[in-house]
């Protein structure tokens, strides 16, 4: 039984304004299926179908000031703990002092390593972001400095060459045109998502994080977007092919919105969309209802004691 849980980063259910977000025109077949039919939107309800379960998921977490943000989302996500009522606000986004003395002791990485389970975060770094993050010339996020936390190594540009890790674009395209590295491997979208079942299947939990949706959120790149989570779609697509209930646990979710309204460049206190695919579906939604219920849920599922 594996799990893989994808991140992505500042989506969430908007308003169905196909003027301002992408969820409300985009062409996500496989993304609909997933809730029934029914697109990402505000009003979309939580959803059983025959192979998910799509819950509308609380980000905002009982604070009324501020926005949600990165830092303590994603620190709530891999915590299980309320984060943003323990520090007392929302902060990002990059974790602050607060957080990563919280991290240092409890994330889902070093819960799973301290058990004994394999975990990993499958995005590739590329040496540049090691040397930024060893120097202190750059906070990692709140997900890379849980997987630092534990003591479990960031994959590398050779993890990528290799096959064992998925960029962020999810084609590797980036690493191509934006990195430099001419001969890295590039996918089709249907074939990243094949790959994605094999890099999941390889051990207990596997993280794909992707950031670029909260970027063009704030940029308010309203095609980019759109295009993206096309993709994104494609690749779900070859993901599912490839992966039987037998295998384990699909989770998709995110921290915050941002990206599903185009009109404000900054993030949303809007619900974020969680959806839970294949085996243990049921035993991870159960009484799910915000970002803090994903690290119990993975954890009930995977049969590990939260200690
Ligand atoms: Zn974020």
């Amino acid at each position: 039984m594996s799990i893989i849980l994808i991140f992505i980063d500042g989506i969430g259910l908007g308003d169905n304004n196909p003027e301002i977000n992408p969820f409300a025109v985009m062409n996500t077949p496989t993304l609909h299926d997933l809730s029934g039919g029914e697109r990402w939107l505000r009003d979309t309800p939580r959803t059983v179908t025959d192979r998910a379960i799509f819950m509308p998921t609380d980000a905002e977490l009982g604070m009324e000031k501020g926005k949600p943000a990165s830092g303590s989302g994603q620190a709530a996500i891999l915590t299980g703990r309320n984060i943003p009522q323990e520090i007392g606000e929302h902060y990002g986004p990059k974790p602050n002092k607060a957080i990563r003395d919280i991290l240092d002791r409890d994330n889902l990485f070093l819960t799973l390593k301290k058990a004994g389970r394999a975990a990993a975060l499958i995005n590739p770094h590329p040496p540049r972001l090691f040397e930024v993050i060893q120097s202190g010339r750059r906070l990692p996020s709140s997900i890379q400095y849980a997987v630092l936390a534990a003591g479990i190594a960031l994959f590398n540009h050779d993890d990528y060459y290799q096959r064992r890790a998925m960029s962020p674009d999810w084609t590797g395209h980036g690493w191509v045109n934006h990195l430099g590295y001419h001969d890295a491997p590039i996918y089709e979208p249907e074939d990243a998502g094949k790959l994605l079942a094999e890099i999941g299947k390889q051990r207990d939990f596997s993280m794909f994080s992707t950031w670029l949706t909260d970027e063009f959120g704030h940029r308010a790149r309203m095609a980019e977007a759109i295009e993206f989570m096309e993709v994104t779609d494609r690749v779900l697509t070859g993901l599912l092919a490839n992966w039987r209930d037998e295998d384990g646990l699909i989770v998709l979710t995110s921290d915050h919105g941002n990206m599903e309204a185009m009109d404000e460049r900054t993030h949303t206190r809007n619900k974020v969309p969680t959806v839970a695919i294949g085996g243990g579906r049921e035993t991870f939604a159960d009484n799910f209802s915000d970002l803090t219920h994903i690290t119990p849920g993975i954890l009930r599922v995977l049969g590990v004691n939260s200690g």
